[in-house]
């Protein structure tokens, strides 16, 4: 590992939170060349190291970064497993769309996750995903069985952005013709 690469993960890790910051800006702004970078700093020994890169690779992540992310959603930190949902879920802080199933991946974690901090962020995802009949499901179910009360109510909201959202087009014909033609809109505005 060279220098320059172990001196980014010593601030990464840091007391000081303006060391921390300036490294995290400093990998910001080295954009794509960072990646090599963040794929290794996400296997870091040190939690808060690997918590910053996956939360750089919402920002920077390109296809080398998806099997760090798939690990860090399983990490033994919470910090890093939030930041790792935040990551996955986010499409507005990318330029590229992942190639992850991401509605299975925040699902998995809204049932499987040990913190609740951790459930409601993927819960909160869950709601900003182009509309899934699995996502509509698992919130349902949610804010059906659900003790906790901060999730339920995410929950109802993410429900409602899923309910808002438009019917995927059919495989042919003028429906998908018109869907396509909505997104370039949507996406030149
Ligand atoms: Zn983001």
């Amino acid at each position: 590992m060279n220098s320059n690469v172990d001196r980014y993960f010593l601030a990464l890790d840091s007391e000081v939170w303006a060391i921390r910051e300036k490294a995290f800006t400093g990998l910001f702004n080295e954009g794509s060349r960072a990646v090599a970078t963040l794929v290794t700093g996400a296997a870091h020994n040190r939690p808060r190291v690997r918590a910053a890169c996956v939360a750089l690779m919402d920002h920077l992540a390109d296809e080398r970064c998806c099997e760090s992310l798939e690990q860090a959603l399983h990490d033994a930190s919470p910090l890093v497993r939030r930041h790792a949902v935040h990551a996955v879920g986010c499409q507005r802080c990318k330029l590229q769309p992942l190639s992850i199933d991401v509605v299975a991946a925040l699902i998995e974690r809204v049932l499987n996750d040990s913190s609740p901090r951790v459930r409601r962020v993927a819960i909160h995802q869950l709601g900003l995903q182009p509309r899934d009949a699995r996502a509509i499901q698992v919130l349902k179910n949610v804010i059906a069985e659900s003790q906790d009360t901060g999730l339920v109510s995410r929950a109802r909201h993410a429900l409602c952005l899923q309910q808002a959202t438009a019917e995927p087009p059919d495989a042919n014909g003028l429906a998908a013709a018109s869907w396509m033609m909505d997104r370039t809109v949507v996406a030149s505005l």
